[in-house]
């Protein structure tokens, strides 16, 4: 009898662990979504740096484990990881001014095959509203044209290649003209999508005070100047 039971027991935890496979997608620890080692690598201390001549705070620097959380919350929008990653972003947040939050919008392509905005999301966990910026029309030949040679491009070309491709819809533009704002996005690699998303808002009228991300691998040259130091995920 004991035997069957825990014959059934086996089975059951081998069943529920197809179904529901627990393991931390940071790391890989068993049995927690996401540990309390990879929750606490986002709740370090923001990281500070300087984008476009405004404040750029992130969580976290953008290493294996955060790169996994972030692809996790990208490729399943799940919820864990979700919540750990915007608690990151809302310790980065609490570093900027006080300001209206816009997101950069997921690529064209990421949002066909997701269906979902995974920044979005994020922003979500931190329970403060948020406004999207837009890939402009005009650009969406050049996207085309560029394809998936984005992540191999130079940070000059990359900066070249996304300037005028994001634009905040006029009805958003009409509610925040004037008004500060922070730019939020997962991830700032080359920082080219950023100044993007700052120069928009500029362009609508808007005041960019700050930009946060969730994580940065951005590299300092020459004083202000900054690159990318590996591909990214922009
Ligand atoms: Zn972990």
């Amino acid at each position: 009898m004991g035997e069957r039971r825990e014959w059934w027991r086996r089975a059951l935890r081998e069943a529920a662990s197809v179904v529901w496979p627990v393991e931390c997608a940071g790391c890989g620890a068993r049995d927690v979504a996401v540990c309390s080692a990879c929750r606490s690598l986002l709740l370090a201390g923001p990281l500070h740096d300087e984008l476009e001549g405004l404040p750029l705070v992130a969580a976290a620097e953008y290493d294996d484990r955060v790169r996994a959380l972030v692809v996790a919350c990208k490729a399943h929008g799940a919820r864990a990881e979700a919540r750990a990653l915007g608690a990151g972003l809302a310790l980065a947040l609490a570093a900027l001014p006080d300001a209206e939050l816009v997101r950069v919008p997921p690529s064209r392509v990421g949002q066909r095959s997701r269906g979902f905005d995974p920044v979005a999301l994020v922003v979500r966990q931190t329970g403060m509203r948020s406004w999207s910026l837009r890939r402009a029309r005009a650009s969406a030949e050049a996207a085309a044209g560029a394809g998936g040679a984005q992540k191999q491009r130079s940070a000059t070309a990359r900066a070249r290649a996304a300037e005028g491709s994001l634009e905040l819809p006029p009805r958003v533009a009409r509610r925040l003209a004037g008004r500060p704002v922070v730019v939020v996005d997962d991830v700032v690699t080359s920082g080219a999508t950023a100044r993007e998303a700052v120069r928009a808002l500029r362009a609508a009228g808007c005041l960019p005070v700050g930009i946060a991300a969730v994580a940065r691998t951005l590299l300092r040259v020459d004083g202000h100047r900054l690159a990318s130091s590996t591909p990214g995920v922009e």
